[in-house]
């Protein structure tokens, strides 16, 4: 079969036949129906350095936002309809600590003896015609579309987790949420947002077609640049913003969200962008804004995305590529070209 494999550090993946993998004990084969492309992605083949997580060492099939048709089922699984649509989990811990028996595999306190961090990342993922992955990282889709929904497992489910703990926050009238990064994260971060708190949202990127988007969805948006802070404190009424989320995560925006943030407000950084530390001083941060960071989400938390999803609370921004288009979508994911989300479909729309 084909696969997209990242071969090595600071190298642009290939295209490449490979084996057609068999599901072992526990795991299941999937037909893959969609496997987005995050911008994560980017980072691993071209910004990680050798040595920074071992347990993403090429080479391996990249993939880790994937959804797609029961196969095959390995030793000891059942219960499993053939054919059925599931999105799938990516994060894979291992599976018995504290953290993985809780659903949240990203935070295993065994990661460092795993050999991956999961389905994509360390070990191969969905951006070919079949993936193997374990059956307890499977959520079933029912009749909602598998293509659609494949983003909502890295780009719906890392925004939900981080807006879910910042509830505490936009809980109550007046409130202000901002939005930093308007991509395949953020479009459905702005949706997740309308959809579970009543705050104002402000939402920011350096195109103007994502925030036009963003707009589209409810949002009111300010461009960067000078003034920008002032800008966003005036639609607070001088105050400051209760909630950010910064899906960019350079130094700029890092600057932008403190600076921007309430008194007892949270930031959350999602992006990964800022590889150099962020200054922090007493006496410029408003008092008791917390700042934090978070990876990805929990599998009960994706059920919760998928019931969102099926719902039509949300609703990922798609443009399909094929197997043989999906080394050019990287392409333009790097270039910054991508809007909403690019999913690649080795078998077609269905
Ligand atoms: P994307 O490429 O789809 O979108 C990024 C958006 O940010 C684009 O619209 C771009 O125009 C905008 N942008 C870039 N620089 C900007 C700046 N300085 N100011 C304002 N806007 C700017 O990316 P994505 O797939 O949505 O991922 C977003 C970030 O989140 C990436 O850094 C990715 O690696 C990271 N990520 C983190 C987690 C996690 O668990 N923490 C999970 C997935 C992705
Ligand atoms: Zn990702
Ligand atoms: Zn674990």
């Amino acid at each position: 079969m084909r696969a997209v494999r990242h071969t090595a550090y600071h190298t642009f993946p290939t295209l490449k036949e490979v084996e057609k993998p068999t599901p072992g004990p526990g795991e299941v084969l999937l037909k893959v129906a969609g496997a987005g492309l995050c911008h994560s992605d980017v980072a691993i083949f071209h910004e990680f350095d050798e040595g920074l997580n071992p347990q993403m060492d090429p080479e391996f099939t990249l993939g880790h936002e994937n959804s797609g048709w029961v196969e095959e089922l390995g030793p000891g699984v059942d219960g499993l309809e053939i054919g059925s649509a599931h999105l799938v989990y990516g994060p894979v811990g291992c599976g018995h600590c504290r953290a993985c028996t809780r659903g949240q595999d990203t935070y295993c306190e065994n990661a460092t003896e795993m050999p991956y961090a999961g389905i994509g990342l360390g070990r191969d993922g969905g951006v070919a015609e079949y993936v193997v992955v374990p059956a307890r990282n499977l959520i079933p889709l029912g009749d909602a579309d598998p293509i659609k929904a494949a983003p909502l497992s890295d780009a719906g489910l890392t925004p939900y987790h981080a807006i879910k703990l910042a509830l505490p926050h936009l809980n109550g009238g007046g409130k202000y949420a901002l939005v930093v990064g308007l991509g395949g994260l953020g479009l459905v971060g702005v949706q997740i947002l309308k959809a579970l708190t009543g705050a104002t949202i402000i939402a920011t990127d350096m195109k103007e077609e994502a925030m036009a988007e963003a707009e589209k969805l409810g949002a009111i948006t300010v461009p960067g640049g000078e003034g920008q802070v002032e800008r966003i404190r005036e639609i607070t009424g001088g105050k400051g913003v209760d909630a950010a989320f910064d899906f960019v995560g350079v130094g700029a925006t890092v600057q932008t969200a403190m600076a921007s943030a309430a008194r007892q407000s949270r930031v959350t950084i999602v992006g990964i962008g800022n590889l150099s530390p962020y200054e922090w001083a007493f006496l410029t941060t408003p008092y008791e804004a917390e700042l934090v960071n978070t990876y990805w989400g929990t599998v009960e938390e994706l059920h919760e995305v998928v019931d969102m999803y099926k719902a039509g609370q949300i609703t990922p921004q798609v443009t399909t590529y094929s197997l043989d288009e999906a080394l050019d979508a990287y392409q333009l994911l790097v270039e910054g070209k991508i809007a909403g989300r690019a999913v690649v479909v080795p078998h077609g729309e269905k």
